[in-house]
């Protein structure tokens, strides 16, 4: 226990998971709180000390059920032979798990990666700034950045971070910026000594981890804010990967698979901030937080999709941080372009990366010590496909550059590939303790001491029928026993008869166990060649980790690329199969889509689907001129937040070198996309829908340029009509025309949809000509009843409708009745014609008594289409006789007078 209570001393904020013998064991309140989180069963060894234990086959499985539940843990082992150990086994912490620093294929998400992050904030002026690194150890990406607290939060939330590092302050208190960080994300947060967030220590850090001499070349200048919380993710990686090993250096230790910090400024690309990415629901849905229903979800049909965790982790990636320069857009679009035009090339890639496994986090795992037999033999099968891969590149022109990637590791990687297949067995054990990794007749060492476990397997035969004979003992079995060993079984009848050279090993029921100097002999014999074999096969192992490690940097490279051709190619399967369209890009800030089609609700509604049209800042000949700011308007339920979310959606998609869901698209090149539709209220608990509402609008306002796109819904819901509506107008009015009313250009005035059901807004389009236009949701009405039809067209609403949806939900028709009274004396109130009196309500409709007037009755109540309709459909009117027409139409009339 002393022992013990000095590693966990060591690591008080950890679960210590303590080996002993077969188990890994849990004392006091570690095994209070694990044993009442995942339920396991408390004992005692000693008095008063509570302990819980998991069997050692067991760990990966209870790793991950630690971690799920918020624990971090330190894993200490036996680190000497028992057998050896005088006295107390020598142990150590060999590993420390926290959320972000998962490289277990057990423990990580295929397709999503988990990061992570260091930050540290500067005060200076009323602008506070921070700076961050985000570390992938899984995959060894190294990124720093610094900018303005919103920003940064912005670009930690894309980047999938899953734990925090942050100063600890004297006081144990979690920092105010710090602590919005943490609630922003929803994850972990770990303290760590401040002094290592310093920049001069995050210098030694870095120059020692890379063997540079400056910094200059990682584009760090000298007092760079994001050195500090780079040298701080260093310490932390280093603590936690190699505990207790002071010798590791940085290039024969854990962390060397990783590579120079890259910097990366958060303004380049198209910036999605983390309202924007939840809104338009670009990783997860709103409702249940699923990718199904989200537009990475898209992209993940049945025969579609990534065929790589490499890729699929990048198509996240891809969708969530865009690109927004012209030209790197349109290198991907050629290759997409490509592989749609030639679909036996996209097929045979396809199928070659099907063949290749997640390297990248096997590369990782080679570099921590911690690769499987698995890991190897995956690991040869996926590189062993950069021959096919690089052919069928070869062929296309736009796809010419991957296959020269490919081809400058191939030299390295294939030959890698082919040893590793020499040596090892095509489906290798779980566990190198098990055996069987190395095939037969690859090392003569190996092969003998097999031989020696195989000729043993027939020297038991012989040896049973010569003591079957020799003794005429004729129910004699020879056997063995994983905690016995061999013995000579006899029954318990025949056991009597037994000759003096047995001695007896074991009594069961029914029979005895008895051994002999010649088996015995044997059995050291066996049991020696077998530990042989596992020792000889676990150097073989360790050559073949090590040989692999030494190439990490060409693994990389050749886990880029694959996932690089694989989000590729699953943007043209997708692309092929759904007739998407390549978006044509523009520097003008215009954006012109022709029957564009809402990625999610297009398959999930198929033909019933309605495409509509765009135009923003748009005019004759494609030019740019037009309005920038289109006003929606129509009732609730027609369409327009679909609409507007799929504009946005077109153009993010455009962004990242993915063909879109439409006939044709124009996108001009955008640096932001904002969006201001519905409040995020477990986010913002504690504050009203109104005010997140009008904080967002306000971010919108102040940072919205001439390249943005802005998306706004329904914008003033949150207050009373009069508030509202002066509000909407307002600030409709600040987006189409920033710089005042006069002069009348429309610079500066981002590209805006802005859905309202006020439609007294449209009042705009006159008094801003040219920079604002409407456009509506077309609606039929039918009696009282109004259809849907989803399609978007120029010009406003004449009502809103609002009373019909009511009733099309199920409000009661007395109530509704009742409402369309009070709407009709304001509206004449409204109109000023007459002073405003809303006049009480009759005693009849609150009983309901009232007889429902005749004809008032609708033929289409929720969207169930009357039987007469279906009638009128099958008449043939060429083929009727007059006589005939007449029939049908008295049939017609009995039908809907019924
Ligand atoms: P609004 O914002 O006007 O209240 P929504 O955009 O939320 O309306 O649309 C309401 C419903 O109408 C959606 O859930 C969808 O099922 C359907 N819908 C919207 N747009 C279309 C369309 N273009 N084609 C077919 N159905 C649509």
């Amino acid at each position: 226990m002393q022992q013990y209570y000095r590693f966990k001393r060591q690591h008080p904020d950890c679960v210590l998971l303590f080996r002993i013998g077969d188990f890994y064991e849990m004392f006091d309140d570690d095994a209070v709180a694990v044993s009442k989180a995942i339920g396991l069963t408390l004992t005692q060894r000693t008095e008063g000390v509570p302990m819980a234990g998991v069997p050692y086959h067991q760990l990966e499985n209870y790793l991950r059920k630690l971690i799920g539940h918020g624990f971090r843990v330190a894993v200490c082992e036996q680190i000497q032979d028992a057998a050896e150990a005088k006295g107390i086994v020598e142990r150590g912490v060999t590993r420390v798990l926290t959320p972000g620093t998962l490289v277990d294929e057990s423990l990580l998400e295929a397709d999503a990666s988990s990061r992570l992050a260091a930050v540290a904030f500067v005060e200076s002026g009323d602008r506070p700034r921070g700076a961050a690194a985000v570390v992938d150890l899984a995959s060894g990406e190294f990124i720093v950045f610094d900018a303005e607290y919103e920003p940064l939060l912005d670009e930690l939330s894309r980047r999938g971070v899953t734990e925090v590092l942050y100063a600890a302050t004297a006081t144990g208190q979690v920092p105010d910026r710090v602590q919005g960080v943490l609630s922003v994300l929803g994850v972990a947060g770990t303290g760590r000594p401040a002094w290592q967030f310093r920049g001069a220590e995050g210098r030694e850090a870095l120059l020692e981890q890379f063997a540079v001499g400056t910094l200059a070349g990682f584009g760090l200048g000298d007092d760079d804010h994001a050195i500090g919380p780079a040298g701080a993710v260093l310490r932390y990686l280093r603590d936690t990967q190699a505990p207790g090993d002071p010798g590791s250096t940085p290039r024969t230790g854990p962390l060397r698979h990783l590579r120079p910090p890259r910097r990366e400024d958060p303004a380049t690309g198209l910036v999605i901030d983390s309202t924007t990415l939840r809104a338009l629901e670009v990783v997860r849905t709103l409702r249940d937080g699923d990718a199904a229903g989200s537009l990475l979800g898209v992209f993940s049909g049945p025969g579609g999709g990534c065929v790589t965790p490499m890729g699929k982790r990048l198509l996240r990636d891809w969708l969530c941080r865009p690109l927004s320069d012209g030209s790197a857009i349109a290198h991907r679009q050629r290759a997409v372009a490509t592989m749609v035009e030639d679909r036996r090339t996209a097929g045979t890639l396809r199928e070659s990366l099907g063949g290749v496994q997640d390297v990248t986090r096997i590369a990782a795992r080679l570099a921590l010590d911690r690769a499987t037999p698995r890991d190897l033999v995956a690991l040869a099968k996926s590189l062993g496909q950069v021959q096919s891969l690089s052919e069928s590149l070869a062929g296309a022109p736009a796809l010419i550059g991957f296959a020269e990637r490919l081809e400058a590791v191939a030299d390295q990687i294939a030959p890698l590939a082919a040893s590793i297949a020499a040596a090892c067995v095509d489906s290798p054990p779980h566990h190198l303790r098990e055996g069987g990794l190395i095939r037969d007749g690859f090392d003569a060492d190996l092969d003998e001491s097999r031989g020696l476990q195989r000729d043993g397997a027939a020297w038991l035969a012989t040896y049973q029928k010569t003591l079957v004979e020799a003794h005429s003992l004729s129910g004699i079995k020879v056997g063995f026993n994983k905690v016995f060993g061999y013995y000579i079984e006899l029954t318990k009848s025949q056991a009597r008869s037994a000759p003096p050279s047995f001695t007896r090993k074991q009594t069961l029921t029914n029979a005895e166990r008895f051994i002999t100097p010649e088996l015995k002999d044997f059995e050291e014999k066996a049991t020696r060649a077998e530990a042989r074999a596992i020792a000889r096969e676990q150097a073989i192992f360790a050559r073949l980790c090590a040989e692999s490690a030494s190439s990490i940097p060409a693994i990389g490279a050749f886990a880029d690329a694959c996932a690089e051709i694989d989000v590729l190619q699953c943007f043209a399967e997708k692309a092929a199969r759904r007739s998407w369209v390549r978006p044509e890009i523009v520097d003008e800030p215009v954006l012109s889509i022709t029957q564009g089609r809402h990625p999610v609700l297009d398959e999930l509604l198929g033909t019933n689907f309605v495409p509509n049209d765009v135009g923003l800042g748009i005019g004759e000949g494609d030019t740019a001129a037009g309005p920038r700011l289109a006003l929606i308007t129509g009732p609730n339920m027609a369409g327009k937040s679909t609409f507007i979310r799929q504009t946005a959606l077109l153009a993010l998609l455009a962004h990242t070198g993915s063909f879109v869901p439409a006939q044709r698209a124009l996108v001009g090149l955008a640096d932001r996309i904002f969006t201001r539709v519905g409040a995020d209220d477990a986010l913002h608990a504690g504050q009203s829908t109104f005010m997140v509402e009008m904080t967002e609008t306000a971010r919108i306002l102040h940072h919205a340029t001439e390249r943005s796109i802005v998306i706004l819904d329904e914008i003033g819901r949150g207050t009373s009509t009069l508030d509202g509506l002066a509000l909407a107008w307002a600030i409709a009015e600040t987006l189409a025309a920033p710089g005042g009313r006069e002069p009348r250009s429309r610079r500066g005035a981002p590209r805006t949809l802005f859905a309202t059901h006020y439609h007294e807004l449209t009042g705009l389009e006159e008094q801003l000509q040219g920079r604002v236009m409407n456009l509506h949701v077309s609606v039929r009405e039918w009696g009282e009843s109004i259809v849907f039809l989803h399609r978007i067209l120029p010009g406003r609403t004449s009502q809103s409708y609002g009373i019909h949806v009511a009733k099309l939900a199920g409000i009661p028709s007395d109530t509704v009745r009742r409402a369309r009274e009070v709407l009709e004396s304001l509206a004449v109130h409204h109109s000023g014609s007459e002073p405003g009196h809303i006049p009480p309500r009759r005693p009849e409709d609150v009983t309901g008594t009232r007889p429902v007037p005749n004809g008032q009755l609708s033929l289409f109540t929720e969207y169930v289409p009357h039987p007469a309709i279906d009638a009128l459909r099958e008449i043939k009117i060429d083929t009727l006789t007059p006589l005939q027409a007449f029939d049908a139409l008295r049939q017609l009339k009995g039908m809907t007078d019924g």
